[in-house]
């Protein structure tokens, strides 16, 4: 660890049931341990006197958590080693409430493990986290998971969340075991997620072809420009209007993006994970016992709150947890009274929990993609390999607009089907966008298939007509066919 001025070092004692809050510094690391006494950082307990190091906020680290919390059920002493953005402690924390409902579920999946031959019995709690943005939705449902993983369980975590997921990078939904308490500083181990490409961080998405965009902008310009009085329709202003136009299409990104929704693509991935989850679960007494937490998007209203409803269903959530807002908390109990079965349950958001605006949520977008290549520390060294147009076979599915007829096969129709595939051509318009390697055998398969994982179009040679690109690895890709979203990744 890098050595730091002694008079950075400093103590802090928790009392019980307290906790520390740190938000980092963005430009310099800080190091923390624990000198006395037990604690815990969102639900992980951390060892005794070692140093745990947290990098800086934007030296490569916008990281999902940027702020931390290392809370104490008894007390405890902290030492900490650098700078902060900002640190303070808080005697007023939701924990009490959390790790009630953990007790609760904890009771559940001992009822579950005691009668594994019962069909019904043999289902663990099956908890799904929902509320808006930046309600602390992910750093409860990792609690929830390491605590139960500390007593060994091994729940399925499943993250719904297709815009700040903490499983793999942005526009997919993803599942996988949780087996040991997640690293405070790791985050959750990626062994072998089951990912599912959405290819959008958001599904209100809907991409615009650039040129279209220009187009658009121009038809709408010249008649303003036409209500300009003649005197000043000199050569001056249409040579201004010509660089305003140029200056537009060169820096409009090749994918604007604008409103709409692939709401139903998304369902469709979620139907598909959840069937896949349900088929791993009749084969696995342990963790269909031990159960699931899903974490979702923080969309809670009109069409997000639909698709929480679907998740409810889809999954057979058996528990709602519903985090700082009332409306939404009793509309759910109401929906779901009917059901049966299902508790829906009102949590208390935590003071500690930061906002994050637009631009932090992209700049975290971007990180979790450079770590998927790069590595949490640079530790990785992703491979550059070239490859013929030919080698490819690209898709786009459904969802938004067509693709623009340039990129179709002649004759081929934009789609408008949800989740209808359509061959892409490769042109200059890929170039920078991260597309996932699919483990369809069929294009058919395409859509109920999980993806392998995920490679970064870095240039594109008409001339010659090949391509290049940044994969995890060195070799053939694990599949021949690859699904283009509207991701796109600009190193930084
Ligand atoms: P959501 O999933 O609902 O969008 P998060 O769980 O990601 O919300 O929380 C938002 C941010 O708040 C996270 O980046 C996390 O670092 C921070 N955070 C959450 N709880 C605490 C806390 N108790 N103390 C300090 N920071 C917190």
């Amino acid at each position: 660890a890098p050595p730091a001025p002694p008079s950075a070092v400093r103590q802090v004692k928790l009392d019980k049931e307290c906790e520390l809050r740190v938000e980092v510094s963005p430009d310099a690391p800080l190091r923390l341990r624990l000198l006395n006494g037990t604690a815990e950082i969102f639900g992980t307990e951390i060892p005794p006197q070692i140093w745990l190091n947290f990098p800086p906020r934007f030296k490569f680290a916008v990281r999902r958590f940027p702020s931390w919390t290392v809370f104490t059920w008894y007390g405890a002493t902290i030492e900490m080693d650098g700078t902060t953005e900002t640190d303070y402690t808080a005697d007023e924390t939701p924990m009490i409430s959390y790790v009630n409902v953990h007790a609760v579920l904890d009771a559940r999946r001992n009822r579950a493990k005691a009668s594994p031959s019962d069909s019904d019995l043999s289902q663990g709690p099956r908890v799904i986290v929902v509320g808006p943005t930046d309600s602390g939705k992910s750093t409860l449902s990792r609690m929830l998971l390491s605590w139960a993983a500390k007593q060994g369980w091994k729940p399925t975590f499943v993250d719904l969340d297709i815009g700040q997921g903490t499983i793999t990078i942005p526009g997919c939904i993803a599942a996988t075991p949780i087996e040991l308490p997640i690293d405070p500083v790791e985050g959750v181990p990626l062994d072998m997620p089951l990912v599912y490409f959405h290819g959008h961080a958001t599904p209100r998405y809907l991409i615009l072809h650039r040129k279209t965009f220009c187009t658009w902008s121009l038809l709408v310009a010249y008649p303003l420009y036409l209500l300009v009085p003649t005197f000043i329709h000199s050569q001056v202003a249409s040579l201004g209007l010509w660089a305003i136009f140029s200056v537009l299409y060169v820096f409009t990104p090749s994918y604007v993006v604008h409103f709409s929704a692939n709401v139903d693509l998304y369902k469709v991935l979620v139907k598909e994970l959840a069937q896949i989850l349900e088929r791993q679960f009749a084969g696995n007494v342990e963790s269909r016992a031990a159960g699931m937490v899903i974490n979702t998007m923080g969309w809670t209203e009109g069409v997000g709150y639909e698709l929480l409803l679907h998740a409810i269903d889809t999954f057979n959530a058996s528990v709602v947890l519903v985090l700082g807002q009332e409306k939404l908390w009793s509309m759910l109990k109401d929906v779901l009274k009917n059901k049966g079965n299902v508790d829906v349950v009102k949590l208390q958001k935590s003071g500690g929990v930061v906002s994050r605006n637009a631009k932090v949520r992209q700049k975290s977008r971007a990180y979790k993609i450079r770590e998927y290549f790069y590595g949490l520390s640079n530790d990785l060294s992703p491979h550059s390999n070239i490859v013929n147009f030919s080698d490819l076979c690209i898709y786009r599915v459904g969802g938004g607009p067509p693709a623009p007829r340039s990129a179709l096969p002649i004759g081929a129709e934009p789609a408008t089907d949800p989740t209808r595939l359509t061959p892409v051509y490769i042109n200059r318009d890929l170039l920078h966008l991260v597309l996932a390697v699919s483990y369809a055998k069929e294009p058919e398969e395409i859509i109920s298939s999980n993806v392998a994982g995920f490679i970064w179009i870095t240039d594109i040679n008409l001339e010659s007509k090949k391509i290049t690109y940044l994969a995890p690895s060195a070799g053939s890709l694990p599949g021949k066919y690859l699904i283009m979203g509207s991701l796109t990744w600009y190193e930084p």
